[in-house]
């Protein structure tokens, strides 16, 4: 699956997607399938196509949707490849084992045992990441074991747990304060009174400690995630353990039913839908899934939208809109905690490239004014400070924050570090190598981004195999292993130093 900022593994099928002719995975996306996908613990699989040199390999495969690292899930199976009976039991045998151990309905048995016990008793297992009733306490006694759980900390899970910020299947980034707060303000300020969060849980927590609050804020939440630690904290109807990229509900058709009835409520009227998928994620998937809730929402024949809340960079833009046309990219930038680079303004080193993007009017969205958003009267949308409406291109026309200046030429505007160049014809880095190939991220691939911004850029060792290949064989210099999932130790000095120049470049643009 795809973490946060980690865009590997299964995004060589993205990167590929967006620029045939590169060496990569594709995900296939089937409307009919013939045959139904096989199953990994993490529910029907996904089928991928190697695609190099632009041409598709004839033989596909099924792979994990969630872990797009081999150490995660190691599900591999060719597309016509038949399994005997013996195989196929293993396989049930190994996914049933990969199951968490204990029922939804255990979690809620115990979650409601611990929060009779007196403050000294409540312990929280950092080892296991765990609440324990006093009967587990002799198991853990070995482990680092934090005392005085207060209600206010079983209120917030997201600050109790750690986040799994390593894990290539997982990573998580928290909402910085200043954002969840804003999300959450906005939120009520647009009328809404149900919030799914699909993969937000620190969103999912904060309206609900609002809501308990305070008596005029009667939001309710539900969230989906893939971390299961999290049903520790939630009854059954205000947590399932969801996947998002194959729409799968670990507990079968009871979850189903909560998210259902949750959307459907009040014939669905005063309910959005608020997700901040890993970033590595692959976007097919992720809107074939929002297609498939927008579904259980929607009432018959109603042209109606489910309001949507997509949080995601700003160079995924094209995108994003390819699948949902209604959807704008808003202008305000979103923050996370342990996330250094994406800190607002001068606290951190950059400025997020992370975004909202939705089908709520954005006139009607009101981006915080003391952070320096005003409202653009020719846009009707709220822009950020330094985004000035050009009126040659009759637009706001920055995307990530910084002022873009218009080239006649190109007869657009431009990112502030490009030039003209007559030899390209067209912007790009005043270093730039003219008929050299376009410089991309040198972590991603991407090209409408540079290292500096990568969501990539805390994991710089797991570069994207198929970008590493693809780079590779521009400097043609030399050959690499490229064990899948493994970071590259063997790399030339040249190659280093070329790696380096690129990087210097790429951070100075
Ligand atoms: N900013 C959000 C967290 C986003 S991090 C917040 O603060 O609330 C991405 C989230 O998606 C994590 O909670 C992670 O557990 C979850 N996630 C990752 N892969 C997933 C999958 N395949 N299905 C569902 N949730 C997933
Ligand atoms: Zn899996
Ligand atoms: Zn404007
Ligand atoms: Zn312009
Ligand atoms: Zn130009």
């Amino acid at each position: 699956m795809a973490t946060l900022r980690d865009r590997l593994g299964a995004v060589e099928a993205e990167g590929s997607a967006n620029r045939r002719g590169s060496a990569g995975v594709e995900v296939v996306l089937l409307s009919d399938p013939a045959t139904p996908a096989p199953l990994c613990p993490h529910g029907p699989t996904l089928l991928f196509v190697k695609v190099s040199q632009g041409k598709e390999e004839t033989r596909r495969f099924y792979a994990c949707s969630a872990c797009r690292d081999r150490k995660d899930c190691d599900f591999f199976q060719w597309e016509d490849e038949k399994l005997s009976g013996a195989r196929l039991a293993a396989r049930e045998a190994h996914n049933r084992r990969c199951q968490p151990p204990l029922s939804r309905t255990q979690c809620v048995e115990r979650y409601l045992k611990f929060i009779e016990l007196p403050l000294s008793q409540r312990k929280f297992c950092q080892r296991c990441q765990q609440l324990l009733l006093p009967g587990d306490w002799e198991e853990h006694q070995e482990h680092q074991v934090k005392g005085d759980i207060s209600i206010t900390q079983l209120k917030r899970p997201s600050r109790l747990l750690s986040p799994l910020e390593n894990k290539k299947t997982n990573a998580q980034y928290l909402f910085a304060d200043r954002s969840c707060q804003f999300l959450v303000g906005l939120l009520s300020n647009l009328g809404f009174r149900r919030v799914l969060c699909v993969g937000t849980p620190r969103l999912h927590e904060l309206i609900r400690l609002k809501a308990s609050g305070d008596k005029n804020s009667h939001i309710k939440s539900l969230l989906l995630d893939i971390d299961f630690r999290y049903s520790q904290f939630y009854m059954e109807d205000s947590f399932c353990h969801y996947n998002m990229f194959n729409h799968h509900f670990f507990d079968g058709k009871a979850a189903l039913d909560v998210c259902r009835t949750f959307l459907q409520e009040d014939k669905g009227e005063g309910v959005i839908m608020v997700t901040d998928p890993p970033f590595g994620g692959l976007v097919e998937p992720l809107a074939v899934t929002f297609k498939k809730l927008i579904a259980m929402w929607k009432k018959d024949n109603s042209h109606e939208e489910l309001p949507i809340f997509w949080i995601f960079p700003y160079f995924f833009e094209s995108r994003i809109c390819q699948f949902f046309p209604s959807f704008h990219m808003l202008d305000y930038q979103v923050d996370y905690d342990n996330h250094a680079l994406y800190k607002h303004g001068k606290t951190g080193r950059k400025q997020s490239p992370v975004r909202i993007f939705t089908n709520i009017p954005p006139n009607k969205i009101v981006l915080p004014v003391e952070e320096g958003y005003r409202f653009c009267p020719l846009c009707q949308r709220y822009v950020s400070l330094e985004n000035q409406h050009c009126e040659h291109c009759n637009s706001c026309t920055s995307k990530d924050g910084r002022k873009w200046n218009h080239c006649f030429l190109c007869k657009k505007c431009v990112k502030p570090s490009w030039i003209h160049c007559s030899t390209c014809n067209h912007c790009a880095l005043p270093e730039h190598s003219c008929e050299g190939p376009k410089d991309g991220c040198f972590i991603c691939g991407e090209l409408d981004h540079k290292r500096s911004t990568c969501p990539d850029i805390s994991t710089p060792k797991k570069v994207n195999k198929a970008v590493r290949k693809q780079k590779q064989r521009k400097s043609n210099k030399m050959k690499m292993e490229t064990t899948k999932g493994q970071p590259v130790n063997h790399t030339s000095v040249k190659k280093k130093k070329k790696r380096r120049e690129r990087v210097r470049q790429n951070l100075c643009s």
